[in-house]
Protein backbone atom coordinates (compact mmCIF):
# COMPACT_ATOMS: atom_id res chain seq x y z
CA UNK A 1 0.00 0.00 0.00
CA UNK A 2 3.17 2.12 0.67
CA UNK A 3 4.00 1.98 -2.88
CA UNK A 4 0.67 2.83 -4.08
CA UNK A 5 0.44 6.12 -2.37
CA UNK A 6 4.09 6.81 -3.28
CA UNK A 7 3.25 6.80 -6.72
CA UNK A 8 -0.34 8.45 -6.02
CA UNK A 9 1.33 11.18 -4.25
CA UNK A 10 4.04 11.25 -7.40
CA UNK A 11 1.74 12.41 -9.99
CA UNK A 12 0.75 15.57 -8.21
CA UNK A 13 4.36 16.06 -6.43
CA UNK A 14 6.40 15.30 -9.18
CA UNK A 15 9.50 17.38 -8.23
CA UNK A 16 9.50 16.92 -4.48
CA UNK A 17 9.62 13.01 -4.99
CA UNK A 18 11.90 13.64 -7.96
CA UNK A 19 15.18 12.75 -6.05
CA UNK A 20 14.28 9.38 -4.18
CA UNK A 21 11.90 7.97 -1.79
CA UNK A 22 14.49 7.03 0.44
CA UNK A 23 13.56 3.31 1.84
CA UNK A 24 10.60 3.70 0.48
CA UNK A 25 11.33 0.94 -2.38
CA UNK A 26 10.26 -2.51 -3.20
CA UNK A 27 13.66 -2.91 -1.19
CA UNK A 28 13.63 -1.06 1.37
CA UNK A 29 15.89 1.49 -0.37
CA UNK A 30 18.37 -1.12 -1.32
CA UNK A 31 19.54 -0.34 -4.80
CA UNK A 32 22.12 -1.38 -7.25
CA UNK A 33 24.70 0.41 -9.62
CA UNK A 34 26.49 -2.39 -11.82
CA UNK A 35 29.71 -0.61 -13.29
CA UNK A 36 30.88 -2.59 -16.44
CA UNK A 37 34.27 -1.49 -18.29
CA UNK A 38 35.03 -3.75 -20.80
CA UNK A 39 37.97 -5.56 -21.66
CA UNK A 40 40.28 -4.09 -18.44
CA UNK A 41 43.36 -6.56 -17.39
CA UNK A 42 43.04 -6.53 -13.94
CA UNK A 43 46.80 -5.77 -13.58
CA UNK A 44 46.62 -2.69 -15.10
CA UNK A 45 43.98 -1.45 -13.56
CA UNK A 46 45.51 -2.01 -10.59
CA UNK A 47 48.86 0.03 -11.58
CA UNK A 48 46.16 2.73 -12.65
CA UNK A 49 44.27 2.32 -9.18
CA UNK A 50 47.85 2.41 -7.01
CA UNK A 51 49.69 5.12 -9.03
CA UNK A 52 46.85 7.53 -8.04
CA UNK A 53 45.50 7.87 -11.95
CA UNK A 54 41.83 6.45 -10.79
CA UNK A 55 41.42 7.53 -7.98
CA UNK A 56 37.13 7.38 -7.66
CA UNK A 57 37.73 3.85 -8.31
CA UNK A 58 40.13 3.54 -5.78
CA UNK A 59 38.09 4.53 -2.87
CA UNK A 60 35.34 2.30 -4.08
CA UNK A 61 37.87 -0.47 -3.95
CA UNK A 62 39.77 0.69 -0.62
CA UNK A 63 36.01 1.34 1.53
CA UNK A 64 34.49 -2.12 -0.51
CA UNK A 65 35.58 -5.45 -1.45
CA UNK A 66 37.80 -6.75 -4.48
CA UNK A 67 38.90 -9.62 -6.06
CA UNK A 68 41.75 -8.51 -8.17
CA UNK A 69 41.95 -13.13 -9.21
CA UNK A 70 38.56 -13.32 -10.55
CA UNK A 71 38.13 -15.69 -13.69
CA UNK A 72 35.88 -16.06 -16.76
CA UNK A 73 36.14 -18.50 -19.55
CA UNK A 74 34.20 -20.96 -17.68
CA UNK A 75 35.49 -23.16 -15.14
CA UNK A 76 38.90 -23.97 -15.35
CA UNK A 77 38.19 -27.93 -15.51
CA UNK A 78 35.26 -27.57 -17.95
CA UNK A 79 34.68 -29.66 -21.07
CA UNK A 80 33.72 -26.64 -23.35
CA UNK A 81 35.50 -23.77 -22.14
CA UNK A 82 34.05 -20.12 -22.43
CA UNK A 83 35.35 -18.05 -25.09
CA UNK A 84 36.87 -14.91 -23.15
CA UNK A 85 35.07 -12.05 -25.49
CA UNK A 86 32.16 -9.81 -24.64
CA UNK A 87 29.55 -11.21 -25.93
CA UNK A 88 30.09 -14.98 -23.60
CA UNK A 89 31.67 -12.39 -20.90
CA UNK A 90 28.69 -9.71 -20.63
CA UNK A 91 26.13 -12.74 -20.76
CA UNK A 92 27.39 -14.65 -18.28
CA UNK A 93 28.05 -11.49 -16.14
CA UNK A 94 24.43 -10.33 -16.84
CA UNK A 95 23.03 -13.35 -16.35
CA UNK A 96 24.88 -15.54 -14.01
CA UNK A 97 25.53 -18.72 -15.66
CA UNK A 98 28.12 -19.56 -18.16
CA UNK A 99 28.03 -20.62 -21.66
CA UNK A 100 27.02 -24.19 -21.59
CA UNK A 101 23.23 -22.67 -20.06
CA UNK A 102 23.24 -19.56 -21.80
CA UNK A 103 24.73 -20.68 -25.34
CA UNK A 104 26.87 -17.64 -26.10
CA UNK A 105 30.37 -18.99 -27.77
CA UNK A 106 30.96 -15.56 -29.58
CA UNK A 107 29.74 -12.18 -30.35
CA UNK A 108 27.91 -13.72 -32.67
CA UNK A 109 25.25 -14.74 -30.56
CA UNK A 110 23.83 -17.42 -32.98
CA UNK A 111 21.82 -20.08 -31.27
CA UNK A 112 22.10 -18.98 -27.76
CA UNK A 113 19.86 -19.56 -25.11
CA UNK A 114 19.44 -16.53 -23.07
CA UNK A 115 15.40 -16.67 -22.81
CA UNK A 116 16.02 -19.47 -20.52
CA UNK A 117 18.45 -17.70 -18.52
CA UNK A 118 17.56 -14.19 -19.01
CA UNK A 119 18.78 -11.04 -17.78
CA UNK A 120 19.01 -10.57 -14.22
CA UNK A 121 16.99 -7.61 -14.53
CA UNK A 122 14.55 -9.41 -16.03
CA UNK A 123 14.16 -11.56 -12.99
CA UNK A 124 13.96 -8.49 -11.11
CA UNK A 125 10.79 -7.00 -13.17
CA UNK A 126 8.92 -10.77 -12.75
CA UNK A 127 9.61 -10.35 -8.94
CA UNK A 128 8.59 -6.86 -8.48
CA UNK A 129 6.92 -5.45 -11.51
CA UNK A 130 7.01 -1.83 -10.24
CA UNK A 131 10.86 -1.92 -9.99
CA UNK A 132 13.16 0.66 -12.20
CA UNK A 133 15.50 -0.77 -14.40
CA UNK A 134 17.90 1.03 -16.57
CA UNK A 135 20.81 -0.05 -18.43
CA UNK A 136 22.85 2.38 -20.75
CA UNK A 137 25.54 0.90 -23.55
CA UNK A 138 27.77 2.05 -26.85
CA UNK A 139 28.04 -1.80 -27.64
CA UNK A 140 24.71 -2.58 -29.00
CA UNK A 141 24.62 -6.31 -28.81
CA UNK A 142 23.92 -5.87 -25.05
CA UNK A 143 20.75 -4.51 -25.53
CA UNK A 144 20.29 -6.26 -29.15
CA UNK A 145 20.99 -9.68 -27.83
CA UNK A 146 20.98 -9.82 -24.11
CA UNK A 147 18.03 -7.42 -23.25
CA UNK A 148 16.66 -7.99 -26.53
CA UNK A 149 16.78 -12.12 -25.95
CA UNK A 150 15.35 -11.58 -22.43
CA UNK A 151 12.26 -10.28 -22.98
CA UNK A 152 9.03 -12.11 -23.42
CA UNK A 153 7.36 -12.14 -26.70
CA UNK A 154 9.22 -8.76 -27.70
CA UNK A 155 7.85 -6.63 -24.52
CA UNK A 156 10.53 -4.75 -22.76
CA UNK A 157 11.77 -5.23 -19.26
CA UNK A 158 14.32 -2.09 -18.90
CA UNK A 159 12.47 1.40 -17.95
CA UNK A 160 14.56 3.17 -19.78
CA UNK A 161 17.62 2.26 -21.79
CA UNK A 162 20.26 4.37 -23.88
CA UNK A 163 22.47 2.61 -26.53
CA UNK A 164 25.50 4.76 -28.27
CA UNK A 165 25.80 2.95 -31.69
CA UNK A 166 29.47 3.65 -32.79
CA UNK A 167 29.56 5.54 -36.19
CA UNK A 168 31.37 2.74 -38.91
CA UNK A 169 33.12 5.57 -40.08
CA UNK A 170 34.84 6.98 -36.95
CA UNK A 171 36.46 3.06 -36.79
CA UNK A 172 36.30 2.46 -32.57
CA UNK A 173 37.91 6.17 -32.25
CA UNK A 174 34.38 7.92 -31.18
CA UNK A 175 34.28 5.26 -27.90
CA UNK A 176 35.84 7.17 -25.77
CA UNK A 177 33.59 10.32 -26.44
CA UNK A 178 30.34 7.85 -26.48
CA UNK A 179 31.48 7.19 -23.03
CA UNK A 180 31.40 10.59 -21.95
CA UNK A 181 28.37 10.88 -23.19
CA UNK A 182 26.50 7.44 -21.79
CA UNK A 183 28.35 8.84 -18.54
CA UNK A 184 25.70 12.55 -19.11
CA UNK A 185 22.89 10.33 -19.54
CA UNK A 186 23.62 7.88 -16.88
CA UNK A 187 23.79 10.63 -14.16
CA UNK A 188 20.57 12.65 -15.43
CA UNK A 189 18.49 9.32 -14.47
CA UNK A 190 20.27 8.74 -11.63
CA UNK A 191 19.37 12.20 -10.15
CA UNK A 192 15.68 12.05 -11.58
CA UNK A 193 14.57 8.81 -11.78
CA UNK A 194 14.32 6.58 -8.74
CA UNK A 195 16.49 3.45 -10.13
CA UNK A 196 16.23 0.45 -8.14
CA UNK A 197 19.52 -1.28 -10.65
CA UNK A 198 21.22 0.18 -13.29
CA UNK A 199 23.80 -1.21 -15.56
CA UNK A 200 26.43 0.93 -16.79
CA UNK A 201 28.98 0.10 -20.18
CA UNK A 202 31.85 1.53 -20.74
CA UNK A 203 33.30 0.31 -24.31
CA UNK A 204 36.60 2.51 -24.15
CA UNK A 205 38.93 0.62 -22.54
CA UNK A 206 38.87 -2.62 -24.61
CA UNK A 207 39.10 -0.46 -27.74
CA UNK A 208 42.09 0.83 -26.92
CA UNK A 209 43.61 -2.72 -25.90
CA UNK A 210 42.50 -3.90 -29.52
CA UNK A 211 44.87 -0.53 -30.92
CA UNK A 212 41.80 0.70 -32.60
CA UNK A 213 40.57 4.10 -30.46
CA UNK A 214 43.98 4.63 -30.00
CA UNK A 215 46.94 2.79 -32.47
CA UNK A 216 49.70 2.48 -29.85
CA UNK A 217 47.22 0.82 -27.64
CA UNK A 218 47.65 -3.25 -26.74
CA UNK A 219 46.53 -4.84 -23.54
CA UNK A 220 48.96 -4.40 -21.15
CA UNK A 221 49.91 -3.17 -17.66
CA UNK A 222 52.66 -0.98 -19.36
CA UNK A 223 50.84 0.26 -22.33
CA UNK A 224 50.34 4.14 -21.78
CA UNK A 225 47.26 4.94 -23.74
CA UNK A 226 45.91 1.59 -22.18
CA UNK A 227 46.51 2.90 -19.01
CA UNK A 228 45.60 6.47 -19.63
CA UNK A 229 42.31 4.96 -21.29
CA UNK A 230 41.50 3.09 -17.69
CA UNK A 231 42.16 6.93 -16.23
CA UNK A 232 39.77 8.38 -18.45
CA UNK A 233 37.07 5.51 -17.67
CA UNK A 234 37.58 6.28 -13.17
CA UNK A 235 36.46 10.22 -13.89
CA UNK A 236 33.20 9.01 -15.39
CA UNK A 237 33.01 6.31 -12.59
CA UNK A 238 33.28 9.36 -10.43
CA UNK A 239 31.01 11.05 -11.92
CA UNK A 240 28.18 8.35 -11.45
CA UNK A 241 28.95 7.62 -7.76
CA UNK A 242 28.75 11.01 -7.28
CA UNK A 243 25.36 11.42 -8.81
CA UNK A 244 24.72 8.63 -6.58
CA UNK A 245 25.36 10.06 -3.30
CA UNK A 246 24.16 14.10 -4.49
CA UNK A 247 20.54 12.30 -4.26
CA UNK A 248 18.75 14.22 -1.44
CA UNK A 249 17.63 11.23 0.15
CA UNK A 250 21.14 9.57 -0.37
CA UNK A 251 21.44 8.68 3.57
CA UNK A 252 18.06 6.99 3.91
CA UNK A 253 19.15 4.27 0.60
CA UNK A 254 21.37 1.56 0.66
CA UNK A 255 23.01 1.18 -2.66
CA UNK A 256 25.49 -1.20 -3.81
CA UNK A 257 27.80 -0.22 -6.28
CA UNK A 258 29.43 -3.59 -7.92
CA UNK A 259 32.25 -2.67 -10.58
CA UNK A 260 33.07 -5.86 -13.20
CA UNK A 261 35.26 -6.52 -16.10
CA UNK A 262 33.87 -9.14 -18.90
CA UNK A 263 37.95 -10.39 -20.27
CA UNK A 264 41.27 -9.36 -19.95
CA UNK A 265 43.55 -9.51 -22.88
CA UNK A 266 47.29 -9.89 -24.55
CA UNK A 267 48.98 -7.95 -27.28
CA UNK A 268 45.89 -7.11 -29.12
CA UNK A 269 43.42 -9.51 -28.55
CA UNK A 270 41.39 -11.97 -26.57
CA UNK A 271 39.19 -15.13 -26.85
CA UNK A 272 41.96 -17.31 -25.44
CA UNK A 273 42.10 -19.38 -22.36
CA UNK A 274 45.58 -17.92 -21.14
CA UNK A 275 45.97 -16.23 -17.80
CA UNK A 276 45.98 -12.78 -18.91
CA UNK A 277 42.66 -13.24 -20.89
CA UNK A 278 41.03 -15.39 -18.14
CA UNK A 279 41.94 -13.42 -15.13
CA UNK A 280 39.54 -10.95 -14.49
CA UNK A 281 38.62 -8.25 -11.40
CA UNK A 282 35.28 -7.52 -9.55
CA UNK A 283 34.69 -4.86 -6.91
CA UNK A 284 31.91 -4.73 -4.26
CA UNK A 285 30.84 -1.16 -2.13
CA UNK A 286 28.33 -0.95 0.17
CA UNK A 287 25.33 -3.53 1.30
CA UNK A 288 27.13 -6.24 2.70
CA UNK A 289 30.50 -5.68 0.70
CA UNK A 290 33.18 -5.97 3.96
CA UNK A 291 35.03 -2.37 3.66
CA UNK A 292 38.71 -3.03 2.73
CA UNK A 293 38.87 -6.93 2.15
CA UNK A 294 40.92 -7.97 -0.79
CA UNK A 295 39.33 -11.74 -1.60
CA UNK A 296 42.39 -13.78 -2.66
CA UNK A 297 40.47 -16.55 -3.86
CA UNK A 298 39.68 -17.25 -7.48
CA UNK A 299 35.69 -16.22 -8.36
CA UNK A 300 33.92 -16.65 -10.99
CA UNK A 301 32.31 -14.72 -13.41
CA UNK A 302 28.96 -15.80 -12.58
CA UNK A 303 28.82 -14.51 -8.56
CA UNK A 304 27.70 -11.07 -9.75
CA UNK A 305 24.04 -11.75 -10.73
CA UNK A 306 23.85 -13.54 -7.39
CA UNK A 307 25.63 -10.98 -5.53
CA UNK A 308 22.42 -8.04 -6.97
CA UNK A 309 19.98 -10.84 -6.15
CA UNK A 310 21.56 -11.06 -2.57
CA UNK A 311 21.66 -7.26 -2.11
CA UNK A 312 18.20 -6.63 -2.84
CA UNK A 313 16.97 -9.65 -1.04
CA UNK A 314 15.90 -12.03 -3.94
CA UNK A 315 17.22 -15.09 -3.26
CA UNK A 316 17.86 -17.13 -6.58
CA UNK A 317 15.08 -19.88 -7.37
CA UNK A 318 17.07 -23.52 -7.79
CA UNK A 319 15.72 -23.62 -11.18
CA UNK A 320 17.49 -20.85 -12.60
CA UNK A 321 20.61 -22.24 -12.33
CA UNK A 322 23.09 -19.47 -10.47
CA UNK A 323 25.54 -20.71 -8.23
CA UNK A 324 24.52 -18.50 -4.78
CA UNK A 325 27.90 -18.56 -3.41
CA UNK A 326 29.51 -14.85 -2.81
CA UNK A 327 31.56 -14.25 -0.27
CA UNK A 328 30.75 -12.06 2.62
CA UNK A 329 33.09 -12.36 5.21
ZN1 LIG B 1 37.61 -6.72 -27.21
Amino acid sequence: MLRVTFLALAVFAATSFAHGPGKENDFAGRRVLLIGIDGCRPDALRKVVESGRAPNIAALIFTGTVAWNAYTGGEPDAETPQETSSGPGWTTILTGVWRDKHGVTDNRFRLHRIAEHPHVFRRIKDAFPNAWVASFCDWPEIHGYIVGASEKLGVGFLDNHHTLVPDPARKGTDYAENDAKLTEIAMEKIRTENADAIFMYFGNVDETGHGVAHKEGRFSPTNEPYLASIAEVDQHVGALVAAVRERPRYAEENWLILGVTDHGGIDKGHGKQSAEERTIWMFANGGLAPRGKVVEAAIPQTAIAPTIFRHLGLPPQAEWGIPFAVPEK
